[in-house]
């Protein structure tokens, strides 16, 4: 069974909104403060270009954590699968999204996995161009592909905020660089961290780039090969590992898509073969998922059936 209306998805998001209010708007990046709490949407994008959308939909959301997908998916376009692993893990870990400590415990001393902020920072680093601009134009120009919008661009003001105050993303790039696993100038890489993390877009753009991971990789419009299928395949399985940070386990378990989430409150997920899925709902649990967009998509999942286990 598939979603076949608005009206159909629209229950659904009346029936998650209630859980919002146990959660709290991240602001630890100052400006991501000024969201509405209350806010709820999701967008589905189906491979046949048909698409269902309900809630707030015209509000926009950055990217976050859901950006480190993408730049996973250019690291390993960018220097092969030998190459990223040797410098970061393959494992979830049980530890908050921004916890050095696994940097020390873990010999060799590399991070866990490309999911968690210490990983998502080395596979920035690897990213190819001759200057910060370049590469960040290349993340932005991908992100714009996958999702058909070539307006995407970023918060500047999310960007600059969470650079003004990322000192514990600093602290694990300098880890990183004292045990040789980054080479370059922190503030730039922050630099480029921060603005691809201020990435900005809305639910139904999120969902046409899950329909593109859901399909491998290939934009099911064009028919073009956007990320190569083994990459896609790649993305899509740290998304069911580490996705949904230390909260992954338990969401494999209710929900069972490969997800992505991010402190703005988004979520980014990929249905295998079948659809792409985008929410937003800044309310967030105490591990930095939303909490009304989790409790949508474990509604979701068991109403259509989509869980993959
Ligand atoms: N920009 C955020 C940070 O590095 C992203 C983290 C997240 O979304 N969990 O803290």
């Amino acid at each position: 069974m598939q979603c076949r209306s608005a009206d159909e998805l629209q229950l659904l998001v009346d029936e998650a909104k209630k859980s919002s209010n146990n959660g709290k708007v991240a602001d630890y990046i100052p400006a991501l403060q000024k969201a509405n709490k209350d806010t709820l949407s999701i967008s589905l994008f189906y491979p046949d270009g048909n698409c269902f959308s309900a809630g707030d939909i015209k509000e926009n959301l950055t990217l976050q954590s859901i950006s480190k997908v993408i730049t996973l998916a250019i690291a390993l376009s960018d220097r092969g699968e030998e190459y990223v692993f040797n410098r970061v893990g393959q494992e979830p870990t049980g530890d908050p999204f921004n916890s050095i400590a696994k940097l020390e415990t873990n010999k060799p001393s590399k991070p866990l996995n490309p999911m968690i902020n210490a990983g998502a920072l080395a596979v920035t680093h690897m990213i190819k161009g001759s200057s910060v601009n370049e590469r960040f134009e290349r993340i932005l120009k991908l992100i714009q592909k996958l999702s058909g919008n070539e307006s995407i661009s970023y918060n500047k003001e999310v960007a600059q905020s969470e650079f003004k105050t990322a000192d514990l993303n600093r602290s694990l790039c300098y880890f990183l660089k004292q045990h040789g696993v980054i080479d370059e100038d922190v503030e730039q890489l922050i630099d480029l961290y921060t603005r691809q993390c201020a990435i900005e877009l809305n639910c139904l753009d999120l969902s046409r780039i899950g329909c593109v991971l859901a399909m491998d990789g290939k934009d099911p419009y064009t028919e073009k090969q956007l990320i190569p299928r083994s990459v896609a395949r790649i993305c899509k399985t740290f998304m069911v590992t580490c996705g949904m940070y230390n909260a992954s386990g338990e969401f494999a378990i209710k929900v069972g898509i490969p997800a992505k989430s991010g402190v703005s409150g988004g979520i980014l997920g990929a249905v295998p073969g079948r659809f792409g899925i985008g929410i937003y709902g800044p309310a967030l649990d105490e591990k930095g998922n939303s909490i009304a967009g989790m409790k949508l998509l474990k509604l979701l999942s068991e109403k259509y059936s989509l869980s993959m286990f």
